[in-house]
């Protein structure tokens, strides 16, 4: 899977831009309270694109893995990230913990019988959990959202 090579770094700015990129199922890190340095050492450690919206920052010669966002909407900045790199967001989508970044794992329906809401279990038969922090995810109207707002910024 081409998200497994392809991972980023994201400054404060770019929190939406994050989330969208973990649906896609891309490894995003992204923590708001980090400093310029530590998100530049971060990046080369780990090997991670920086996405940034701060020109001085991709200037810098130790920050030459990164992409120079243009756009303060989330959709548009989407957009450069895929014409960017080889982005496919149809193979790992909705395989990441949008609230930790961590691959999710399948769960056995009867152990999130008390987990989810009554309808929730009734309608539907595959659940995922994420390792780290216990969130559970199925696919809900949220998700048929997320496929739709996709799709018009794929257009
Ligand atoms: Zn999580």
């Amino acid at each position: 899977m081409t998200s497994e090579s392809l991972t980023f770094i994201a400054d404060a700015m770019l929190g939406k831009l994050a989330r969208w990129l973990r649906i896609l199922g891309y490894d995003v890190v992204y923590e708001p309270f980090i400093s310029d340095d530590d998100l530049i050492a971060r990046a080369i450690q780990e090997s991670r694109i920086i996405l940034t919206m701060d020109r001085k920052l991709t200037e810098r010669k130790s920050a030459k893995n990164s992409l120079l966002i243009r756009s303060p909407y989330y959709r548009e900045q989407l957009k450069q990230v895929i014409a960017s790199y080889h982005v496919d967001y149809q193979s790992g989508i909705f395989t990441r913990c949008l609230l930790c970044n961590t691959l999710l794992d399948r769960i056995d329906k009867e152990q999130v019988k008390d987990k989810v809401p009554p309808y929730v279990y009734s309608t539907h038969d595959a659940f995922d959990i994420c390792p780290q922090c216990n969130r559970l995810y199925w696919s809900g109207t949220h998700r048929a959202k997320m496929l739709e707002t996709l799709e018009e910024i794929l257009k």
